[in-house]
């Protein structure tokens, strides 16, 4: 059997990761997405168990006691982790899994399959554009928008231990940079 790959994308919130990953997704259907688990209140358009699995924090700390999450984060005051079931479903058959998770659960993700894993990270092409598209998305507070800016410095500073860094400026040039890595490290059926 072939070993799929772990394909993590990290970025500042409002950096395009989450528009990439769906491009890509939509354009090869053979891979599979990690659904996360989190504490978060669901947005207008997600799904619950296509986006995320969304928890109570006693549900999800109770996966966590139960050893269900193979990483977990307190981010932006609500938990988000990557459960057990979901990398298993990949690894076991072989299938390319990709992951949509912040800085430190990727640096996890590398530590736990440091020989399946590959790193991007998105960057935005400058704080003015990342904190304009956080708010023109519509889906923050004043104060939740501060406090994902807050994290950029971190996350930014964290970047040079991903495998690559592409830059979201032009959104359609970043899904190809990201293709490419992809295409790259699997064989993927023809689009
Ligand atoms: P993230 O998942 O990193 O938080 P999103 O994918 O939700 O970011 O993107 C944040 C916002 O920016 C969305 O409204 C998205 O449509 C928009 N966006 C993403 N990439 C670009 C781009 N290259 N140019 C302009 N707007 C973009
Ligand atoms: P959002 O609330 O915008 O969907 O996500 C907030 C942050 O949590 C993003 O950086 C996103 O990538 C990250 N995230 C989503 N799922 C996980 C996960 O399973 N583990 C970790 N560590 N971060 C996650």
């Amino acid at each position: 059997m072939t070993r799929g790959k772990l394909i993590v994308v990290s970025a500042p919130s409002g950096a395009g990761k989450t528009t990439i990953v769906k491009a890509i997704l939509a354009k090869y259907p053979s891979l599979l997405f990690s659904v996360s688990a989190t504490t978060r209140p669901i947005r207008a358009g997600e799904v619950d168990g296509k986006d995320y699995f969304f928890l109570s924090r006693a549900e999800f700390e109770r996966r966590i006691s139960i050893g269900q999450l193979v990483e977990w984060e307190e981010i932006y005051g609500n938990l988000y982790g990557t459960l057990r079931t979901e990398v298993d479903k990949a690894l076991s058959v072989g299938k390319t899994m990709v992951f949509d998770i912040d800085v430190k659960g990727a640096l996890s993700i590398k530590r736990h399959y440091p020989a399946d894993s590959v790193l991007i990270f998105i960057r935005p092409p400058s704080f003015d554009v990342l904190r304009s598209r956080l708010s023109n998305r519509r889906t923050e507070d004043e104060a939740t928008l501060t406090r994902r800016l807050d994290r950029v410095p971190m996350e930014l500073q964290m970047q040079d231990q991903f495998d690559f860094q592409v830059v979201n400026d032009d959104l359609q040039t970043a899904i190809g940079e990201v293709e490419a890595i992809i295409t790259k490290h699997v064989n993927l059926v023809p689009p």
